[in-house]
């Protein structure tokens, strides 16, 4: 018996049959994973669906026959199942299925060549629509809110233990944190870690997306912790920054420009707010403050079954938010050889506004130093 409700894939299959009336189109042809997952349930290591107007099929090798009949009938999923011998069986069938229909959406990122070939790529069938399934997925239901808010808990719970763990009497490694927050994800109920947890310390912390290695944290250095938890397929997404014993002033006052400019991108999180202009004022504002020259990365991404989907809160982006998106908003600043300072909160975007779902606080970033020895 899981603790949450349970998924039900119905009105994802309504929002893409209303989208292939809107676009004249007959069926939409489905090959990555994560789609396939959101549309049927099915969380096997290969598949197709097709996606028609009244219906549709999964198409799965002999591996999986079973397992997509049990997670179809669990997510209430009305695609027909065919089991292929091989995957060459596969492709025939799927083409045959394309081939019966006159104008078939499939999205590139989703195929490789050789499988685009298979399926009858030259066909003039096919249509090109990228993003046809990833901008259904953008906006959650509640029970993908539920899940990803559990997750949120689980990276706030692990991310309590940071300041016993740099205070006990011998010394930490990047490695040491990593290991302990992702052992209390998993007791605290997540699936695991939704990503490669990032501990990075001192000079590490310049980079952003460093892996955590054998440095020992000490006085002095900002230590950045970007850590998320997955649950039933569905990932969190959480930043912090502490600052350990005595830090310099130019290491403060990355932190205090970063937490305010964080706090006030979050504040313009809300149904209508353009993704770029987010991205944009963060910017500006970094811009303002003199430090644009350590900017290294864009304001935000959406979160859901993939850690970084659309929507994206970077430059140029012209979507609007709607309710039901999670997005994360995430500045930092990087002075190279120095150290970095970068704050994540994951969102929600409510009717009205948004709501928090990481808690770690903010405000109290300093952390007593470890002992030298
Ligand atoms: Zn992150
Ligand atoms: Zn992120």
């Amino acid at each position: 018996m899981t603790r949450f409700a349970p998924i039900v894939v119905g009105q994802r299959l309504d929002a893409v049959r209303t989208r292939l009336e809107g676009a004249g189109l007959d069926a939409v042809l489905v090959g990555s994973l994560t789609n396939i997952r959101y549309l049927t349930g099915f969380t096997g290591s290969a598949g197709i669906a097709v996606v028609t107007k009244s219906g549709g099929v999964l198409c799965v090798d002999g591996r999986y026959g079973q397992q997509a009949r049990d997670q179809l009938d669990g997510a209430r999923c009305d695609l027909e199942i065919h089991v292929a011998k091989t995957s060459a069986e596969m492709s025939q069938y799927v083409s045959r299925v394309v081939s019966a229909h006159s104008r078939v959406a499939f999205d590139a990122h989703e195929f490789t060549l050789a499988q685009f070939e298979s399926l009858g790529g030259g066909s003039e069938k096919l249509q090109r629509v990228d993003g046809f399934i990833g901008s259904v997925r953008e906006v959650k239901d509640a029970s993908e809110i539920e899940r990803i808010r559990f997750a949120a808990t689980c990276a706030d719970e692990a991310l309590r233990i940071v300041p016993e763990l740099i205070g006990q009497r011998v010394a930490v490694t990047e490695r040491d944190v990593r290991d302990e927050l992702e052992y209390v994800m998993r007791k605290a109920g997540a699936d695991g870690p939704s990503y490669d947890t990032i501990v990075a310390s001192g000079e590490n912390a310049a980079l952003p997306h460093h892996r955590p290695g054998s440095r020992t944290i000490r006085d002095g250095d900002t230590l950045v912790i970007d850590v998320g938890a997955l649950v039933e397929g569905y990932h969190s997404d959480m930043t912090r920054t502490f600052l350990i014993g005595e830090c310099s002033p130019v290491l403060e006052k990355m932190y205090s420009t970063v937490r305010d400019v964080q706090q006030q991108a979050v504040e313009m999180v809300r149904p209508g707010a353009r993704c770029g202009d987010i991205d944009s004022w963060c910017r500006d504002e970094f811009e303002r403050l003199g430090v644009a020259d350590l900017v290294a990365h864009s304001t935000g991404h959406g979160v859901g079954l993939l850690i970084h989907e659309s929507p994206w809160l970077r430059a140029g982006v012209e979507d609007q938010l709607k309710p039901g998106q999670v997005v994360t908003v995430e500045p930092g600043l990087y002075r190279v050889g120095v150290g970095g300072v970068r704050i994540e909160d994951l969102l929600v975007v409510t009717q009205t506004g948004h709501t928090v779902l990481t808690h770690s606080p903010k405000e109290s970033p300093c952390l007593q130093s470890p002992p030298t020895t």
